[in-house]
């Protein structure tokens, strides 16, 4: 870990951690809602938000750092995230391809009847917002941190991480939490490049996760569509209505369909 987190005492990290989350979800936040102004002609629901959205989606990020700024500062204070001099491109590539993996299997997990209830204050947003990334109710955020935390503690514990490195994992934890805020916005970044096979394993259009906020049973992944692909969670027509999206047509209502034929890129 950087040196000079080292030198801190215990409740100058956490204010030092909380600093990091909160201006973080700031700033991405704002990037988010410029996003939406200057992406208007690619902007993916022509659908109105729900009464008092915003407001139920800042509690949810309430919650998020409500969970996550002391469980980081413990991870980082008392030591259980050991970090070594491994390389950080190979920390940040570990992090991403782990995370995804675990995420797809949480997020599922989290839509199984007996623990729906711990995922309703996500699905609360049909059509996203930048708020809605991070807002979610408190077993869901334990959820994230056994990703960002636990799991990486505990393989640095047993020795089996050697790789992990401070700077790859802070970078990780940046770019989750930008992603996750600024691609709930309501606006497609998302290039056609980014509905081909290849890439969307790695970074799908935000039309990807938008679709599961209308519909539930698919797309599980969030920064990749391969797990959906491969145990058959993917919707047939999400390269069309990128398709669509893109050219400037957003989709009028939530129970929209593309067409038949729609599985090629
Ligand atoms: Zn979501
Ligand atoms: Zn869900």
């Amino acid at each position: 870990m950087g040196a000079w987190l080292e030198s801190l005492s215990l409740p100058a990290l956490l204010g030092v951690v909380a600093l990091a989350f909160v201006g973080l979800a700031l700033a991405s936040s704002a990037l988010g809602f410029l996003g939406e102004r200057l992406l208007r002609r690619r902007r993916i629901w022509d659908v109105a938000l729900e009464p008092g959205q915003y407001r139920f989606e800042l509690v949810g990020n309430l919650k998020y750092l409500a969970v996550h700024i002391p469980m980081a500062t413990a991870f980082l204070g008392f030591g259980w995230l050991r970090f070594g001099d491994g390389s950080g491109l190979a920390t940040f590539a570990g992090m991403y391809l782990g995370f995804q993996l675990y995420y797809y299997f949480l997020h599922r997990a989290l839509h199984h009847r007996a623990l729906v209830r711990f995922h309703r204050w996500h699905h609360r947003s049909r059509v996203t917002t930048p708020l809605t990334g991070l807002s979610m109710g408190f077993v869901e955020a334990l959820g994230y941190a056994v990703g960002f935390y636990v799991l990486p503690a505990a393989l640095s514990q047993l020795g089996a991480a050697p790789w992990l490195a401070f700077d790859g994992w802070l970078a990780y934890m940046v770019f989750n939490n930008f992603g996750n805020i600024v691609g709930h916005g309501n606006f497609e970044l998302g290039s056609p490049i980014t509905r081909s096979r290849v890439v969307a394993i790695f970074q799908p259009p935000f039309v990807f996760h938008a679709l599961h906020h209308a519909r539930w049973v698919g797309h599980f992944g969030f920064a990749s569509a391969g797990y959906d692909a491969l145990f058959g969670t993917e919707f047939a027509d999400w390269r069309e209505l990128h398709r669509r999206v893109y050219a400037g047509s957003p989709l009028p209502y939530l129970k929209f369909r593309g067409g038949a034929a729609s599985r090629d890129a």
